[in-house]
């Protein structure tokens, strides 16, 4: 676990740094704030985020009747920490005989990766884990998930050519029918242009439903933590298509809009259905470089 914490640091330093810079003066003052406001906008927490950090900064300086640069440092911790909270959740599996999970996200968010990720982490629960290659588009990506099923040495089921619903769906079903715990399928990120995507994936999920009533149980978005507001952009198209359960943001290993999280942590907030939870976070390309997200954890990597 120190290994990872220390490369979220190493890679999250390139965003906290200039936030960290902040707190080196001797006052607090409106100069401070300024300076803070500027860096949170830089690491891409956006407007909204920005605003709601600083007020409630403001209110924890004044009620610990704070006097010291450093001391702010620490309550900013407690605000991005309690801003962040909501997002944690771990992602379950079990509640059902065999969990069916939908991954989504653009083309070089790490989605294959997160998935190969993630079945070798539930292959370390003892889950038994079914993939399907429902990007029949790019055979490039069909290749790819077979590598990671071989790494892992689960069963996929691929189809060249095939239609991307058709195989969800046998895949679902064989899934069921052969005892295993989670079936996970690999969407396509891009589409041929005449196609719409997310018409595409809306069709996936109706024939996954199709063949497992409850299904699917878990809808996953993989956005690359790099891309800043952009990444707030998907999440926000993508839960207004298909309705997420779930976010994995990869690439925390090196960037310099981490602050990204705080504007999705207030997206979540105030979205009807419940905040979506942050399951995992990808922090290098390696099999083990997929953890879960803790809150304080990043608060306290960002402002190391
Ligand atoms: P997909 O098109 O969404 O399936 O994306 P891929 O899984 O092919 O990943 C795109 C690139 O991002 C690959 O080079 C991955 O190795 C890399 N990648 C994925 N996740 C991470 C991460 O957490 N950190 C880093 N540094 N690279 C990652």
């Amino acid at each position: 676990r120190q290994g990872w914490l220390s490369r979220l640091k190493a890679g999250l330093a390139r965003t906290g740094s200039s936030i960290a810079q902040v707190f080196t003066g001797t006052q607090i003052d409106d100069t401070l704030y300024e300076e803070l406001e500027s860096a949170l906008l830089m690491a891409d927490a956006g407007v909204k985020a920005t605003e709601h950090l600083l007020a409630d900064l403001k209110r924890r300086v004044k009620e610990a009747k704070a006097t010291d640069p450093a001391q702010v440092k620490g309550l900013l911790v407690d605000a991005v920490a309690d801003l962040l909270a909501p997002l944690e959740a771990a992602l379950t599996i079990g509640r059902h005989p065999t969990t069916v999970m939908m991954v989504v996200g653009v083309n070089g968010a790490g989605k294959t990766t997160s998935i190969g990720k993630l079945t070798r982490y539930l292959a370390e629960h003892d889950a038994k884990v079914l993939l399907a290659a429902a990007d029949t588009f790019r055979a490039a990506a069909r290749e790819q998930l077979s590598v990671w099923a071989g790494r892992n040495q689960v069963e996929i089921v691929s189809q060249e050519g095939g239609d991307p619903a058709a195989v969800s769906f046998d895949a679902v079903n064989a899934g069921r029918a052969r005892g295993c715990d989670v079936v996970i399928a690999d969407t396509a990120g891009r589409l041929p242009t005449q196609l719409h995507l997310m018409e595409e994936l809306k069709k996936i999920k109706r024939v996954i439903t199709k063949a497992d009533a409850g299904a699917p149980h878990e809808v996953l978005l993989v956005v690359d933590g790099n891309t800043g507001q952009n990444a707030l952009a998907q999440v926000k198209a993508f839960d207004d298509a298909l309705g997420l359960t779930g976010l994995v943001v990869t690439k925390l290993d090196g960037t310099a809009k981490g602050g990204v999280l705080a504007a999705i942590a207030l997206w979540a907030r105030e979205r009807a259905a419940g905040p979506v939870p942050v399951y995992f976070i990808g922090v290098g390309e390696k099999l083990e470089d997929l953890q879960t997200f803790s809150a304080r954890e990043f608060a306290q990597a960002l402002l190391d």
